[in-house]
């Protein structure tokens, strides 16, 4: 190839690159409107439930300080270590201040510890319970079930006392909103991991324990065994399996009050009928919770649907006093995963009625007729480029309509329109003025 011939083929190929459809960034998708149904019934079943024990919605912004993660999730955390989406401001790029170190949200909950201090909901009868729904962002390898972003529903229930009804509370909400969709055989697994009294004695003891079996761990745990010992009980390299079995049990470690809370809510959440088991290798992976932790399983999905636990605390984690804390979030790409299979179809959402015109003249009156139906809550599709009544007909098949109306010359010239029954094939002229209340009959 000659080096004129050669410039050229670069050339081509830049171009080419150019003209290709920018795809989506690695480990994020669109909910897509086949799918909106149900994200829709999922989304309207948790805010009515949650709306039913009084919490009230709250929207933060999605993007925060970084600090706020740093902070409240923890500098040892994965989630601050590997996987937080900085923003990149132009006041940062210039120079960069602290103050410009911005981050999209990895999780929920510091979010809205920050507001309620922020906007004095700290000063409101307490506890305050709020519910948010929103997008997260991790940047992690994806996987199925895991994306870098997702959406959670989440409820906060802050101020008050360390009251262990609240914990049971923050299992059953999510657990009643589950069960509302339908989703099968659900398990709770909660766990304790005490307080800054009782946890360190634990956590020494774990220390020592997998110092004596550092040669069998993975890499990870290695690294955990002084920067985040807590981690260890969480790792899932099959290299560790048996050394986690034999590891200390955290319950065997709690202070007096830790064992008196946990007790209580167990208590409750036999009280409530909640179906759970205690797994003591259940830690989280971020540092503001203590005592109380949780997730919720189902059947079909070998991933948590819910995470949640106690966070007493958070607020000092963030420069505020002490105050109580509990709360668990749904992630809901998970559950709509879970139920994607179920309802297939099922939830659909398409006009029931279709309009057909033939001409110009009919594009006028059913632009009207379009209205007048909307006015009356009836939704209606059409297809104005087209002009074939064949093509137009094959577009109202597609979209399942149940009844189209046609509109051709006459019709307009008559003030009527020919109502065509989609699956029988029948049709008949209707007069203009009583064509909503014969769809209404027949819808
Ligand atoms: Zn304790
Ligand atoms: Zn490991």
């Amino acid at each position: 190839m000659s080096k004129t011939s050669k410039k050229e083929n670069k050339k081509e190929k830049r171009v080419k690159k150019v003209r290709q459809l920018p795809q989506s960034p690695k480990g994020m998708h669109d909910i897509l409107p086949e799918d909106q149904p149900l994200w829709e019934r999922i989304r309207n079943k948790a805010r009515s439930i949650a709306g039913l024990y009084s919490f009230s919605r709250i929207d933060t912004h999605i993007v925060e300080k970084a600090e706020i993660f740093e902070r409240g999730v923890g500098q040892e955390s994965e989630i601050v270590q590997k996987q937080m989406f900085y923003i990149k401001t132009p006041a940062r790029s210039a120079g960069g201040k602290d103050d410009d170190k911005l981050a999209l949200q990895p999780e929920g909950t510091a979010s809205v510890m920050r507001s309620y201090f922020e906007n004095g909901l700290s000063r409101m009868g307490q506890p305050v319970k709020l519910y948010y729904e929103a997008p997260m962002f991790r940047y992690e390898q994806p996987q199925q079930a895991r994306f870098r972003q997702f959406y959670q529903f989440g409820i906060e229930i802050l101020g008050g006392e360390s009251e262990p009804a609240y914990d049971a509370q923050a299992m059953l909400i999510p657990y009643k909103i589950l069960e509302s969709l339908k989703v099968k055989n659900i398990t709770i697994k909660i766990n304790s991991i005490g307080c800054h009294n009782c946890r360190g004695n634990f956590l020494k003891k774990l220390q020592q324990y997998y110092k004596r079996h550092q040669k069998d761990t993975c890499k990870d745990c290695e690294k955990r065994i002084s920067s985040n010992p807590m981690r260890l009980l969480d790792c899932k390299n099959e290299k560790c399996q048996p050394i986690k079995a034999g590891a200390p049990v955290i319950l065997d470690f709690l202070c007096s009050q830790c064992k008196a809370h946990f007790k209580k809510v167990m208590e409750f959440a036999d009280e409530l009928k909640l179906p759970y088991v205690i797994d003591h290798l259940l830690v989280r992976g971020l540092d503001y919770y203590n005592r109380t932790v949780f997730e919720i399983f189902s059947e079909k999905a070998p991933f948590a649907l819910v995470a949640g636990g106690r966070y007493d605390y958070l607020s000092e984690m963030l420069g505020q006093g002490r105050i109580a804390a509990v709360g668990s979030s749904i992630g809901l790409n998970r559950v709509a995963g879970v139920l994607k299979e179920e309802v297939k179809g099922v939830l659909r959402s398409q006009p029931k009625v279709f309009l057909i015109h033939l001409g110009d003249a009919a594009k006028k009156k059913g632009l009207s007729l379009i209205q007048k139906l909307v006015e009356e809550g009836i939704s209606i599709g059409e297809s104005f480029g087209r002009e074939s009544l064949k093509s137009q007909l094959r577009m109202a098949d597609k979209e399942k309509a149940l009844l189209a109306l046609i509109i051709g010359q006459k019709e307009v010239f008559e003030e009527s329109v020919i109502v065509r029954d989609m699956t029988s094939g029948v049709q008949e002229t209707i007069p203009l003025t009583k064509i909503i209340e014969d769809i209404k009959k027949r819808t």
